[in-house]
């Protein structure tokens, strides 16, 4: 038989091939992706490594000898080209093709160019992958003042290394705060003090025109207002656009993402697509998005999407409906995020000074709940999410009210 055929060797792909070996699933299995080293994790990308703190080997999944082991079939530096869903087949870069019994696309998401003149001068940088990281990692030490363009979770966490480094950083926004998508006004605010704290700049409502350059290299940015900010790196991190076009040459329905069912199915019963690259139907959902879809950049659900698919394949088929989560480490700060919350959702906080939650309520339920630097209220929270405990936004602000006793 031909087995099964995962195109994209990431958090999602990698952990369906474990998944299914570790479920005993005996047919070949074959994980194609086009980045040259073994499947890492990104996040330290952003965080330990950029900083110096982790090495190259603390990032990868599982050393080499893992795949041989478990007869898991790594075709590294290789891009899935095309799908033939008549023939079953994968076509790939090399100019081979590889036939499939089921496909799994789990191709993530690459960053969102900055459509401006310069955005590709030397010293202009995205932050995805491994060699981006490395080449961060490179020219910072050299740095003499940073732009970041975006204030969300991965230019935040970049300002933060490269602030306490001592370096000036200016972060540009285009909203009026930060995470302004993800986080609640009252999170937001604490992140902003937060990274004042460690002398980072802000510009809210600013938009960058232009990075303009000095020998093929970036020397500064130019705001919308026509100021001028020198900076000799500059890191654009505003969003993310899913891998989705593997799909849609296919024919699938892949509008911001490639479409899947609860399942985790697309409409061809031999493909399925998980993580970064697919929207699915999610019961966090309802009334955040027009049709209860939503696409989810984070471990958790490439981890958990990886098994859920790998589950159906082995004969054990059960509807996608994992609590999302999720973490940032920002300086000395860490956020950690359950649920799915939308900037409508109303906002209570739970605990003052430095650590303190946000629970969110959308049409008077519990949404989500964002805590900083208070881990046992973000495992309470995922219990409560999880099971869909009622929760009143009083109960939630008393800090006599006992939340541990209602998760249990
Ligand atoms: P990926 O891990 O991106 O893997 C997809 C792979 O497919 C990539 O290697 C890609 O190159 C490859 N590919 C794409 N197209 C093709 C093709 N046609 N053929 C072959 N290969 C292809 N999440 C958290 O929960 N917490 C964090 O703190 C956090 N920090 C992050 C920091 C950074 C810097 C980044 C970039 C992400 C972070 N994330 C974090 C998000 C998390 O890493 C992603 O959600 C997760 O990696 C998604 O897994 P994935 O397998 O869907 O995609």
């Amino acid at each position: 038989t031909a087995g099964i055929v995962v195109a994209g060797a990431g958090q999602a792909g990698f952990q369906l091939a474990a998944s299914l070996r570790e479920g005993g699933f005996k047919d070949p299995i074959t994980l194609v992706g086009d980045e040259t080293a073994l499947p890492y994790q990104r996040p330290p990308l952003s965080k330990a490594y950029l900083a110096g703190k982790t090495e190259r080997e603390g990032l990868f999944l599982r050393q080499p000898g893992f795949f041989a082991e478990h007869t898991i079939t790594h075709r590294p530096g290789i891009r899935a080209t095309a799908i033939d869903r008549a023939a079953r087949r994968l076509h790939l870069s090399d100019g081979d093709s590889l036939a499939y019994d089921h496909l799994v696309l789990a191709t993530g998401a690459r960053n969102r160019p900055l459509p401006v003149p310069g955005a590709d001068l030397g010293g202009a940088h995205q932050l995805r992958g491994l060699a981006d990281a490395d080449a961060l990692r490179a020219e910072i030490a050299a740095a003499r003042s940073i732009v970041v363009v975006g204030a969300g979770f991965i230019g935040l966490e970049f300002a933060a290394v490269a602030a306490s480094r001592g370096l000036p950083v200016t972060v540009i926004e285009a909203a009026d705060r930060p995470m302004a998508r993800a986080v609640s006004p009252e999170m937001g605010r604490f992140f902003r003090q937060a990274h004042e704290a460690l002398s980072v700049r802000f510009a809210f409502g600013a938009g960058v025109t232009a990075i303009t350059g000095r020998d093929g290299r970036a020397a500064g940015v130019t705001l919308a207002d026509g100021s001028d900010l020198p900076a000799d790196l500059v890191l654009v991190g505003i969003g993310v656009l899913p891998n989705r076009e593997l799909a849609l040459e296919a024919g699938l329905p892949a509008e911001d993402g490639v479409r899947v069912d609860t399942f985790l199915a697309t409409p061809d019963p031999a493909v399925s697509a998980i993580g970064d690259c697919a929207r699915f139907p999610s019961p966090f959902a309802t009334g955040l998005t027009a049709d209860g879809t939503v696409r989810i950049e984070s471990v958790q659900n490439a981890i958990d999407q990886g098994r859920c698919v790998a589950a159906r394949l082995l004969g054990k088929p059960a509807a996608y409906g994992a609590l999302p989560w999720f973490w940032s480490d920002q300086g000395p700060h860490k956020l950690q995020i359950a649920g799915l919350s939308g900037p409508g959702d109303a906002s209570v906080v739970r605990g003052s000074g430095p650590a303190f939650s946000v629970f969110r309520f959308r049409d008077g339920r519990l949404s989500a709940v964002e805590s900083v630097d208070r881990a046992a209220d973000h495992m309470i929270a995922r219990r409560l999410l999880a099971a869909g405990t009622a929760l009143t936004p009083d109960q939630a602000e008393d800090p006599n009210f006992d939340l541990k006793a209602l998760a249990m």
